[in-house]
Parts: structure tokens; sequence; C-alpha cells
């Protein structure tokens, strides 16, 4: 069968929420007929909804998968279970949280998912991690992601640059 290119979003403001990503990335990576073929830098955004809770930790990764649409939407909410997500409130802090952002060229509008992500043109935390894994990506519509960046509202977005191994330290 095919494989479909499809984008994840990430985020979690909980729990040691890159650390959370991190794990999160490797669940992905292990699911059924799917392939990891990349995974963006993550990034630091204020919350949207609820401002009384801690920053978000977000980032996304590009899968290659055989799963159907929802199956890879009950795979996701899985991983998301396997990290005590639990929903009180809407938009409200989570310790992980999986969209389905895009899934190859398909629009899909049914009542546990839509895809492409509706919020998607109005959150650079996503648009800005999808650009660095894709720069010349496109809604199903042929906008380019690039496009929507520059319209986005700003999420105060902060680039979470890990420790360069390459910097010299003195030791001890
Ligand atoms: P938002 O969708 O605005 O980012 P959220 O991620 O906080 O909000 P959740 O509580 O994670 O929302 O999910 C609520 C429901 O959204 C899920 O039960 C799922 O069925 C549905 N859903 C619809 N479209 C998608 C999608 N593209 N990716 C993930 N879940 C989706
Ligand atoms: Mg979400
Ligand atoms: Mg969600």
């Amino acid at each position: 069968m095919a494989r479909t290119d499809a984008f994840i979003g990430l985020g979690s403001n909980l729990a040691e929420p890159s650390a959370q990503l991190a794990r999160a990335v490797i669940g992905l990576a292990a699911l059924p007929e799917t392939e990891l073929v990349a995974q963006s830098p993550f990034y630091r955004s204020r919350p949207v909804g609820p401002q009384d809770q801690p920053d978000f930790v977000n980032g996304a990764v590009w899968l290659r998968t055989e799963l159907p649409p929802l199956e890879l939407l009950d795979q996701l909410q899985s991983i998301e279970q396997d990290h005590g997500r639990e929903r009180r409130q809407h938009w409200g802090p989570r310790t992980l949280d999986l969209d389905l952002l895009i899934y190859g060229n398909e629009r899909i509008s049914e009542s546990r998912l839509t895809v492409p992500h509706p919020e998607l043109p109005n959150r650079d935390f996503v648009l800005q991690p999808l650009l660095d894994l894709a720069p010349s990506l496109t809604l199903p519509d042929g906008t380019p992601i690039a496009d929507l960046r520059s319209k986005c509202p700003d999420n105060h977005l902060r680039r979470l640059d890990p420790i360069a191994s390459d910097t010299p330290r003195d030791y001890p």
C-alpha cells in the first residue's frame, strides 16, 4: 500500500514538557506501518486560551505511514494516554497533545477528525516547526505554509536550541 506523508503537531506544558516531547517522538517512530522522516526543533510558546497555565513546548514530526487517518488518530490518542493525558479544561494544561495537522493531500471532515487541522493558520507554534521540516509544504488547496506563517498572529515563539556539543567547555 502507498505511504502517505503525515505531519503531527506536538505540545506539552506539564511534567517536563521537553522530555514529554522527546519521548513522544520515540513513540511515533515506533508506530506500526510508519516511518519517522524528520523531527523539528522544539519551541517555547505562550498558551492559547486560558493564560493561567505554564508556557508550552511545541514541535512537529513528519511521518510516512500506511495507517489510515482514523487509525493514526487512535494511535496518537493512545500515546497521549501513555503520557497521562487528562482532558479537564478546553485548551487547558496537558502533559501531551498530539494533533494530526496534515495527511497527504486529504481533506477530512468527520466528527472525530478534521484535517488539515482547522487552527493551523492561527498558530505560529505549529506553522514554524512545519516550515522547519518542509519549507515548500502546502495545504491541499495549494496555500503555502510559508504564506500562512507570515500572516499568523504572534505567540511569542522562542526556539529552544540544544546546547551545541561543539562548544568548548572547561572541565571539571
Ligand atoms: P485543538 O484541536 O484546538 O488543538 P486540543 O488539541 O486541545 O484542541 P484535544 O482535547 O486534544 O483538543 O482533542 C479534542 C478532540 O479533537 C479529539 O477527541 C479528536 O477526536 C478531535 N480532533 C479533530 N480533529 C483532530 C485532529 N486533526 N487531530 C487531533 N484531534 C482531532
Ligand atoms: Mg491541539
Ligand atoms: Mg489535540
